[in-house]
């Protein structure tokens, strides 16, 4: 994600600050200084700070659950609404998802039970504590964490609760069956929450429903594209008709072939027809402008393109593009060598002619 600044690798997983998040600590420091000076500022900062070092552990309990079962992520990234963690994919087998998901809330619950225990159990004043500012440092940490445990329990997507809701609902039907549910269940509660926003006039609310709707409908949207691909390989979605660039031919020729062909990605390959990398239409504009016509393909080319073996299955090529956002996966034999592209415009014609003669699979 752009604008965001990597301040730690834990467990070799990045941990990425977003800039907005540095901005909210400067508002919550500002709006204590003005209610109690430096002291109040320095607190305000200090609770924050130590609030996201348990979003953080969250994010972990999740990471480290992941990658018992062979997951990896590369990074986290640290936003003023929360924790975002990478995970490479998330488990298709419903215990493992299960786990996965639990892992995150478990873990503030299990923070917050050591808190309170150093406390001496929970604060007289009850939840009020939390928004007291006067309040112990630690039983407000310690609410804080019950809430975070709570809000991502709420069973709908893209809480960890959503996920919970669906690897149990797994145990018993079709994975893309269960989506879909736990989808609907979801949005039926942002409905709930954003008309009581409405009527309570709250802001936080309407905005929590917003955000809660938007992604059940994403998740059942990939639900269903990952149900259409499912049992199909790469290879049978591949444009396999494209012309193909040299490392060594100039940037010139690049720009003659995206315009002479329909191509908006142009594949490179060396000698033996083995993939090197992809050259985008944007990417060769900015190589033009930064390098000359005269530049090489080579020079400009993404090398970064995930490489999906013809027979690894379809779902492989929609992972690999969605994985930093790339705009096509290289389809290619046992030698390396390019047998194709699989781009998402050519992946939604594959699913439009699928669903159109929905049994032959
Ligand atoms: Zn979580």
């Amino acid at each position: 994600m752009r604008g965001s600044l990597t301040v730690a690798t834990i467990f070799g997983t990045k941990v990425r600050v977003h800039f907005t998040f540095a901005l909210l600590l400067i508002w919550v420091g500002a709006v204590y200084f003005g209610q109690g000076g430096w002291a109040a500022a320095f607190a305000g900062i200090a609770f924050i700070l130590a609030l996201f070092a348990c979003v953080v552990a969250h994010e972990f309990g999740h990471i480290l659950t992941a990658r018992r079962y062979g997951i990896v992520t590369r990074d986290m990234i640290l936003l003023p609404i929360g924790g975002l963690a990478r995970l490479e994919h998330i488990p298709r087998i419903p215990q493992q998802e299960l786990l996965v998901a639990l892992a995150g809330p478990a873990v503030n619950l299990a923070i917050a039970a050591i808190l309170l225990i150093l406390v001496g159990g929970f604060p007289e004043t009850g939840w009020q504590s939390l928004f007291d500012p006067e309040a112990r440092f630690l039983d407000r940490l310690a609410l804080a964490n019950l809430l975070i445990a709570t809000f991502n329990m709420l069973p709908a997507f893209p809480m960890d609760g959503g996920r919970v809701l669906r690897a149990l609902l797994a145990f018993r039907i079709d994975h893309g069956q269960a989506t879909q549910i736990a989808a609907s269940i979801g949005q039926g509660i942002a409905f709930a929450f954003g008309l009581l926003g409405l009527l309570g006039g709250n802001p936080l609310l309407i905005f929590i429903a917003l955000f809660v709707y938007l992604g059940a409908g994403s998740e059942a949207l990939m639900g269903r594209v990952q149900h259409a691909i499912e049992g199909y390989l790469a290879g049978s979605a591949a444009i396999t008709s494209l012309e193909r660039l040299t490392p060594d031919q100039r940037i010139a020729e690049a720009a003659d072939m995206l315009i002479r062909t329909t191509q908006k990605e142009l594949p490179v390959v060396d000698g033996m027809g083995r993939f090197q990398g992809l050259v985008t239409a944007d990417g060769l504009v900015k190589g033009l402008r930064e390098h000359g016509s005269e530049a090489m393909v080579g020079d400009i080319m993404q090398t970064d393109i995930a490489m999906i073996a013809a027979d690894a299955p379809l779902a492989d090529c929609l992972a690999g593009m969605q994985d930093g956002g790339k705009a096509a996966v290289a389809v290619t034999g046992q030698d390396g060598s390019l047998i194709g592209l699989v781009t998402m415009e050519n992946l939604s014609e594959f699913m439009l002619l699928r669903s159109a003669q929905p049994n032959h699979r």
